[in-house]
């Protein structure tokens, strides 16, 4: 009796270890993806996040994903960052002053990681609810001393020789400049297709750019589902490449809306960017070879849910500035290497995460 029951969880032992050996192997295989899709929800720290999912009577999209992590998200030059340092550490990978896109501290353009995709024959594009020019989009298209000069990161867009797919706001930067430089002229000459509304895009394989607003589009939801329609159409363009894409999407006005203290617009601007979210992980699940990462340049707002009375029976939003916070900012991975991005990390590190596992 004694030997059979030894026996058999010998055998139960064994089993237990062969299958974790196999289950290691397929680990082991290189965690590789071709395209990469990052999301940055501006100004989106973990109260922001939770906000979402205490209102949503549906599960979220950020509980589809399945590793998370933290971003600490400082500045070179301060220990709270503005959206300019902050996605510029993102997007290059290094510790910038705030106001600067693109540039290290001294000054030297860095090439974001759209640019080094697109290098490496990649489709790219950026999707944003904010003029072009903003801080955001600009830290992964551009490079300049200060995120104000518009019309100068205007003009270096409209040079730009690798970039696919741009849309977004922010007409008015070229086409009423103070050079009088048509730029939407310029580009057209140079083979781009430029349009004010999405449904006017014929040609999905023609570099594109949409602008449909003179500065920043309107908030939610009066600008309507824009933005996970425009991030439908920009994957559609992209992803008939051999080479993959690479797309980054910004939730641009998540930040406007805690820089006004206004809880509402929040709740809307969250379930904007959870609908582009939901949209993302439907085809990176059907697709099996991109990694989605989603993250935030930094908090804004300094929002906790709390009962005014203490008495853990009510939550009420409350705003502790309104300006930046220095709290440190979710991150959220699905994909081929998706497990790198979990634990705390600088913001500087999710680059090399990234380029790490893309093909
Ligand atoms: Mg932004
Ligand atoms: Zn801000």
């Amino acid at each position: 009796m004694k030997t059979r029951s030894l026996l058999s969880i010998l055998l139960v032992a064994t089993a237990l270890f062969s299958s974790s050996c196999c289950s290691n192997n397929e680990k082991q295989a290189p965690n590789k993806a071709k395209n990469v899709i990052v999301l940055i929800g501006d100004g989106m720290g973990p109260a922001q996040v939770y906000s979402l999912i205490l209102t949503s009577p549906e599960k979220t999209a950020f509980q589809r994903f399945p590793y998370s992590g933290f971003s600490i998200t400082k500045s070179a030059s301060n220990e709270i960052t503005d959206s300019a340092a902050g996605g510029t550490a993102i997007a290059i990978g290094k510790k910038t002053t705030n106001k600067m896109v693109g540039m290290s501290p001294d000054s030297i353009a860095v090439p974001s990681m759209l640019e080094l995709f697109a290098e490496q024959g990649k489709k790219t594009g950026v999707v944003v609810t904010c003029s072009v020019t903003h801080a955001t989009p600009a830290d992964f298209i551009a490079h300049n001393i200060n995120r104000n000069n518009n019309e100068e990161i205007a003009l270096e867009i409209s040079n730009k020789s690798k970039l696919d797919v741009l849309f977004g706001g922010g007409k008015k930067y070229f086409t009423e400049r103070k050079d009088s430089l048509d730029l939407l002229g310029k580009m057209w000459e140079n083979g781009w297709n430029v349009y004010d509304s999405l449904p006017q895009i014929e040609d999905n394989n023609a570099r594109t750019m949409v602008l449909t607003c003179r500065k920043h589009l309107v908030k939610a939801p009066e600008r309507g589902d824009y933005l996970p329609k425009a991030t439908a159409k920009a994957i559609e363009m992209l992803d008939n490449s051999e080479n993959g894409f690479f797309l980054m999407i910004e939730g641009s006005q998540i930040d406007f809306a805690c820089h006004d203290n206004d809880s509402a617009t929040l709740i809307e601007e969250m379930r904007d960017f959870n609908n582009t979210l939901n949209i993302v992980l439907d085809f990176a699940e059907k697709d099996q070879n991109t990694l989605v990462v989603v993250t935030a340049d930094h908090e804004t707002g300094g929002l906790t849910i709390v009962d005014p009375e203490g008495n853990y029976t009510r939550t009420d939003f409350k705003w502790s500035t309104g300006s930046h916070s220095a709290v440190f900012v979710p991150v959220f991975s699905y994909g081929p290497g998706a497990e790198k991005f979990s634990g705390i990390m600088d913001n500087t590190e999710i680059i090399e995460r990234i380029m790490e596992i893309a093909k």
